[in-house]
């Protein structure tokens, strides 16, 4: 009997749901680990907490003499609650999050010691980080990379550590994280759309990105998720049969919750609440065993840190109820992915939401300009939005019959629809009295009627408008945001500062009014941008074919996508938004497609070995069972035996066939990722392992589950499907 599958099982069979006890109020624990604005008055001098609140809304610096008083406070603040250490936390470009860290501890001579932690601590740090991908920034020659501040993130107490969000660049000042481009873009879109906003309010000084993520992933059972080398070493299945039931009958999906999964999310909403992680919805998804979560939206580099942070709980938290918390787009064959999606909007220091329609005319058209330039910037861009989502694992889910397709569009409503309908045909030049008029009371005064009922929400688009946010659904549910969120922040800045340009032209050179120069434009912006707008059937053929009538890129998988990121386009968009350099740019180009190859590369061996160390000796054990059986079949029956073996020797054949392709398959794999692990040119690698090595992984799984299905369940050593799934 194959022992780890079994065990595994029983120990599941005896899981009871870990008993959590709350005994204070959420909102009672909301953000007491966070060094807070509240904190802050109790612990800093009054210029201090200043300065902090004008860096934050300004951007102002922060002097070294302040920055001491501030870590002084924040070291008293920890000190108080049990903390002993400070790490600078920081984004490098692994995908996950990376700290150090150091006691605040300090001999001071004769046999004393202190607790120290001074600014020049708090502001700068330089770890000892040579191993984190680079691509080529860091010569060994200045292999130096160094951490620094980010004061509009707060700092916050996690177990008995201070963690201070940081930014990671190199000695020479590149990116080498996700964070630094994120604050540029943001900055970027600020600036522009802050510019276009004081069109329509001059109070306006300030335009704040909001992001609000939501979270999928399946929960597992820690000795079912240790049973499978593919989940541990891939964060995916690379094999197993689909069971019998899948998610066909609807049955999981926002229904009650599994007692354990209940109790596991609430301790991690617990964890979050301390932590200041707004968190708020959480229900069953699609799939068996896949959940999501949702906070409160917030400013967007407080919720990419908070994202990021959540995932290093979850995991942590996961550990205390015995479960494995799987991020991955596509941890199992045949049943929905998980994806991340990205809600976003802008918001002004005056409190207005500027994606969402107002109560008069002019605030409508406001809304209607910053979403027609929104839609603009999606499509001049697509193929670098198509880019940002790319990833090894996210190629499994876009295109799979749940998710959104390869192919990037946008989908509004059929409301909003008419809108820009209408607005397409507004007179060229200077608009009438009356067309205004008409224009303000039909068209552009009836917005927030109408869209109270924007409910047919289309879940197959990639970019949907979904009443005063745009929701990027096409990311990944293992990416960090801040890529999607800086590529988004960047192509709309730049579109802002463009339509700007624009507008003041036209008042400027054709003497038009303020209002009749916007009508204008975004009329030719409705035109110009019409071929990314899709309300149909994402996943439908017909929709492949129509996207490549128009012109849209359809980019199905890494390496080719990954192409748009080095574009001339692309180069100088980041470079006339002073989000990154070539250098910069090129960096991360290369650090994906090494992402990229190293995945698969992984994957294939796993492939390979779980094939030839736990499918075929199986197979074979059966096989000889049967052939036991034959034999002796064979002595009793002796002339007529093959009547009462017929089955017996056809599986026998069978297995035997089934070997020989596996073993045939993994030799001509094992050649392929010989040669693409000679390619010097990593896009060269990337297209290969894509296209050479990849495609062996479904013919070695198709025999691979062929056996499982004849084999005896008992002799089975890999935990199955419905095992995996079902299990509670
Ligand atoms: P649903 O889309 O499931 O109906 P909601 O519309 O309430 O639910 O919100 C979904 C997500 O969108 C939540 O994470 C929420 O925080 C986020 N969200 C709502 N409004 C905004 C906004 N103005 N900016 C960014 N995110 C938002
Ligand atoms: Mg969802």
């Amino acid at each position: 009997m194959s022992t780890l599958r079994f065990q595994a099982l029983k120990e599941t069979f005896n899981r009871k749901p870990v008993k959590i006890k709350e005994t204070k109020r959420r909102s009672e624990l909301f953000g007491n680990n966070v060094f807070n604005e509240t904190v802050m008055r109790q612990f800093l001098t009054k210029e201090a907490y200043q300065n902090i609140i004008d860096a934050n809304k300004s951007g102002l610096k922060i002097s070294r003499v302040v920055a001491d008083h501030i870590s002084t406070g924040m070291k008293e603040w920890a000190i108080s609650k049990g903390v002993t250490h400070y790490t600078h936390w920081f984004q490098p470009l692994t995908g996950s999050t990376a700290e150090k860290h150091d006691a605040f501890f300090e001999t001071i001579g004769d046999g004393l010691a202190i607790e120290k932690f001074g600014g020049t601590q708090l502001v700068q740090q330089e770890p000892d980080a040579s191993s984190f991908p680079h691509g080529g920034i860091r010569n060994t020659f200045e292999a130096r990379g160094y951490t620094a501040w980010d004061p509009t993130s707060p700092a916050f107490i996690y177990g008995t550590t201070l963690c201070i969000p940081t930014v990671y660049v190199s000695y020479t000042g590149e990116a080498l994280d996700y964070k630094t481009p994120l604050l540029r873009a943001l900055q970027s879109v600020d600036q522009a759309a802050t510019a276009v906003a004081k069109y329509f309010d001059k109070n306006v000084n300030k335009v704040n990105v909001t992001l609000g993520w939501e979270q999928e992933y399946f929960l597992i059972d820690s000795a079912l998720y240790l049973s499978r080398p593919d989940l541990q070493l891939s964060g995916r299945t690379l094999l197993g049969h689909s069971p019998a039931k899948g998610q066909q009958l609807d049955d999981h999906y926002f229904g009650s919750i599994p007692s354990r999964a209940l109790a596991y999310m609430r301790d991690l909403e617990i964890e979050c609440m301390l932590l200041g992680i707004p968190v708020k919805t959480r229900h069953n998804e699609v799939a068996p065993n896949q959940f999501e979560l949702a906070p409160i939206f917030e400013e967007c580099n407080l919720a990419v840190d908070h994202n990021s942070l959540l995932m290093d709980l979850m995991d942590k938290v996961a550990e205390r109820h015995n479960f494995k918390v799987l991020f991955h787009e596509k941890p199992f064959a045949g049943i929905n992915g998980s994806g991340k999606h990205n809600n976003w909007s802008l918001s002004t220091n005056t409190g207005i939401n500027l994606l969402s329609p107002g109560t008069t005319p002019m605030k409508n058209l406001q809304f209607l300009t910053f979403f027609i330039n929104t839609i603009k910037a999606l499509h001049d861009n697509e193929e670098l939005v198509r880019a940002t989502i790319a990833s090894a694992s996210n190629d499994h889910r876009l295109g799979a019959n749940e998710a959104p397709p390869a192919i990037i569009s946008a989908f509004i409503g059929s409301q909003l629809t008419e809108v820009l309908n209408e607005l397409e045909k507004v007179t060229d030049g200077k608009l009438s009295p009356q067309e205004k008029t008409d224009l303000k009371l039909n068209v552009v005064g009836k917005i927030p009627e109408i869209l109270l009922d924007n409910t047919d929400r289309n879940r197959t688009s990639p970019f949907a408008f979904t009443g005063n946010k745009f929701e990027f659904r096409a990311v990944g549910s293992t990416a960090n945001c801040a890529d999607p969120m800086m590529v988004l922040n960047t192509i709309v800045a730049k579109q802002l500062t463009d339509f700007k340009k624009s507008v003041d032209a036209l008042v400027k050179d054709k003497n038009m009014k303020k209002d009749d120069a916007i009508f204008n434009i975004l009329r030719d912006y409705i035109k110009k941008s019409k071929k990314i707008r899709f309300e149909g059937d994402g996943y439908s053929d017909a929709w492949q074919d129509e996207a490549k009538k128009r012109g849209l890129s359809n980019n199905k998988t890494t390496p080719g996508a990954l192409k748009a990121q080095v574009s001339k386009k692309t180069i100088a968009l980041y470079e006339e938004m002073g989000v990154m350099n070539k250098r910069e740019i090129e960096a991360r180009h290369e650090i994906e497609l090494e992402d990229y190859s190293m995945r698969i590369q992984i994957e294939g061996r796993v492939l390979g070995d779980i094939a030839r160390n736990h499918v075929i000796p199986t197979a074979i054990r059966y096989q000889n069972i049967l052939i036991e059986n034959v034999r002796g079949l064979k002595e009793i029956f002796t002339t007529d035996f093959e009547n009462h073996s017929k089955e017996q020797l056809k599986i026998i054949k069978e297995i035997s066939e089934h070997i020989e392709h596996i073993h045939f398959d993994i030799n001509a794999m094992i050649e392929e990722r010989k040669k693409a692990n000679i390619i010097e040119d990593s896009e060269k690698r990337a297209f290969a392992y894509c296209e050479k090595v990849k495609p062996y992984f479904e013919t070695i799984r198709y025999h691979c589950d062929k056996l499982e299905l004849v084999v005896d369940d008992e002799l089975w050593p890999l935990t199955k499907y419905r095992e995996l799934l079902f299990t509670r």
